[in-house]
């Protein structure tokens, strides 16, 4: 193979294999080795000694990037770019779709959270249904932790709060019916049984009044104060 690479050279350059036709036959020899190298379907042809126009190299971006560097389509990404490329382009992909969930999520008044699982937002003014749930959140709360034994101040303070809510109320109808509701069954302050007894009541009234179910009364102190029997809140 070699000779016949030496004799058509010699042919090729029209010099004698002096010095100068031996390092023009090695300098070409060099970068037929180098070619051999690159490319293991390279043949040793006449057309092969010629200068090939360069190769564009393969684009990892757009549509570019599924197509293998033979120009077939490549199912593994992964094979036909390198990782660098490959993770920035699946950042890329990630990071459009997160926006666009977000973009969705907030002209839906709904937040993706680190789940990727949509829920209300946390961050807007409470409507009717969350005032009531947060307000009567702290109602009982308030109730469950009130003296077993209170003092006369202690008596006066929470029949204050609960008159002062009745009008304060930001939920103007509702508190309508709040101060019609105390006049006819006035707060209880007694005790912590009395007052949590007493809540639960007037909740359920409210729950009546809404068409909701009716809570167990005898478990206000389980589900707010010491946690259900089963254990499941500890
Ligand atoms: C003083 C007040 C007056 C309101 N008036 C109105 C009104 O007139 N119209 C209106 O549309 N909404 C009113 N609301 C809001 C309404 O009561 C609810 O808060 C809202 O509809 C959300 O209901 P919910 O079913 O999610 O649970 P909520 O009724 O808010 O209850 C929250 C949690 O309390 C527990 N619970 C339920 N019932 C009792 C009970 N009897 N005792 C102890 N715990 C209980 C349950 O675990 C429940 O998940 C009022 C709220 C308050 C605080």
């Amino acid at each position: 193979m070699w000779k016949v690479f030496i004799r058509r050279h010699s042919y090729q350059s029209k010099v004698a294999p002096n010095r100068e036709g031996a390092r023009l036959i090695i300098r070409r020899l060099q970068k037929t080795v180098l070619r051999i190298l690159r490319d293991p379907d390279f043949r040793m042809s006449k057309s092969s000694f010629q200068q090939k126009p360069a190769e564009p190299e393969p684009q990892v971006d757009g549509a570019q990037f599924n197509v293998h560097r033979n120009g077939k389509p490549d199912s593994n990404c992964r094979t036909c770019n390198d990782f660098k490329s490959w993770s920035k382009q699946q950042r890329l992909i990630s990071n459009t779709q997160a926006a666009k969930e977000k973009h969705i999520a907030a002209s839906e008044k709904l937040t993706v959270n680190a789940a990727g699982v949509a829920a209300p937002r946390e961050d807007c003014p409470l409507d009717k249904v969350r005032l009531g749930i947060s307000t009567w959140g702290l109602l009982h709360t308030m109730a469950a932790f009130y003296s077993d034994n209170p003092t006369d101040t202690e008596k006066r303070d929470m029949r204050t709060f609960f008159e002062v809510l009745s009008r304060l109320y930001p939920c103007e109808y509702c508190a309508k019916d709040f101060r019609s509701d105390i006049e006819v069954n006035p707060v209880n302050v007694n005790s912590q049984k009395d007052l949590a007894m007493w809540l639960c009541n007037f909740h359920n009234r409210v729950n009546d009044k809404l068409g909701k179910p009716l809570f167990d009364c005898s478990k206000v102190n389980e589900r707010w104060r010491d946690g259900w029997l089963d254990g499941s809140c500890d």
